[in-house]
């Protein structure tokens, strides 16, 4: 096994376990994984309601996430990009975004001219930047959702703060986990965190509603009236509505939504499943057993892939079963974790091309696929 730093994201040779199949004695070159197979050491860090250390990998997730929250909030603050709809026209990077049609109707251009216009400044970008998003998700998955997407934030943020009130990451979940982190450590579960559980998510609802109202309306005007606590009616309308249905969904559906209502998630799993090469969470199978540490008295006495999954997803199960899968690692970085005392390390790690590929057909093998 290759030694690198502690945290380190970092490339190993081939291996005939990279993709979970075959034995590591096994030295038959058409057995062996000729991708890159990225695996991620954690060891030894805390992931999960209780944790503090983050493995270097989430520590950067982390980062990207806040980065996209706060590009997400000040886009429209400083022109960026948003739709004014007091001046019926979009602004991008400080610029005026105009169709031309104005200049149409009032018999300035041709039709032709017109047509040209919308073809170069609204469907050619559209499409170009759908094409290079999908493009991502074919190869990567939903990198989007885990690392930029604002929703996903709050998805995985009141998840922790509800386990803490009540031992679960949602209210839906069947059954609590044991109050361990990954690393086996305790920690308690009280339910005077529903307080600031209840809140935030209506203080992230409050945000968000702000937020997409000085899309459609210049934002001066939107933060003004809320300083001097007078915003108009149609503005009080729209805030107090999209607070309280995005309240709602923060406590009740927030995965949910991620898993069956998000259009731009649905698309990013479409193109990924059509894919077999795609990079997707491996799962070395030779070692299943060594999945007993996750139930040793020192242990998290839970999967510990399983119990962090924001999305409620079982990462030793085949593709087919991980449409939701949101790429954030966080099985990975748990695995690593529990199994930190091991020489090999986790026994789930990022594979891709051959490696993926040899991964579903040994599901399939073991006939728990097609
Ligand atoms: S894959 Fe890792 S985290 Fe998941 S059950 Fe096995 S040992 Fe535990
Ligand atoms: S399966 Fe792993 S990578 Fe996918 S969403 Fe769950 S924790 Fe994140």
């Amino acid at each position: 096994m290759m030694k690198h730093a502690k945290g380190e994201l970092v490339a190993r040779p081939p291996s005939p376990l990279a993709g979970g199949y075959c034995s590591a004695r096994c030295a038959r070159e058409s057995h062996r994984a000729p991708n890159k197979v990225f695996y991620v050491n954690t060891a030894p860090a805390k992931v999960g309601a209780g944790g503090t250390a983050l493995p270097t990998d989430q520590r950067r997730r982390l980062l990207w996430q806040m980065g996209f929250f706060i590009l997400f909030i000040v886009a429209p603050v400083f022109d960026l990009f948003r739709y004014d709809l007091t001046r019926n026209h979009a602004i991008v990077l400080g610029m005026e975004w105009r169709l031309g049609l104005d200049a149409l109707f009032a018999g300035g251009i041709s039709g032709t001219e017109a047509a040209i216009n919308i073809l170069l400044r609204l469907l050619l970008p559209i499409i170009g930047g759908a094409a290079l998003f999908i493009a991502i998700a074919w190869r990567w998955g939903r990198l989007y959702c885990g690392w930029l997407c604002p929703h996903f934030s709050v998805v995985e943020t009141i998840n922790r703060l509800m386990r803490r009130a009540c031992g679960k990451h949602s209210i839906w979940d069947r059954k609590a986990e044991p109050a361990k982190n990954p690393d086996g450590t305790p920690f308690s579960i009280n339910r005077w965190w529903w307080l600031p559980t209840l809140l935030l998510a209506v203080a992230f609802a409050f945000c968000w509603a702000v937020a997409l109202l000085t899309y459609l309306l210049p934002p001066a005007e939107v933060y003004g009236n809320l300083w001097n606590l007078a915003p108009t009616r149609n503005q009080a309308i729209f805030i107090g509505a999209a607070t309280t249905v995005l309240s709602l969904e923060f406590i009740f559906a927030r995965h949910l939504f991620c898993r069956y209502g998000c259009a731009v998630g649905l698309f990013q799993s479409l193109a990924w499943m059509s894919n077999r090469g795609a990079m997707v969470i491996g799962f070395q199978r030779p070692r299943a057993a060594e999945c007993a540490t996750c139930h040793a008295p020192d242990g998290p006495g839970y999967a510990a892939c399983e119990g962090v999954c924001p999305m409620r997803l079982r990462p030793r199960q085949a593709k087919a079963a991980m449409f939701a899968c949101t790429q954030c690692g966080q099985c990975i970085a748990a695995c690593a974790t529990v199994q930190r005392d091991r020489a090999d390390g986790t026994l789930l790690s990022w594979i891709e091309q051959e490696a993926a590929r040899q991964n579903e057909a040994t599901v399939s093998l073991t006939g728990r696929r097609d």
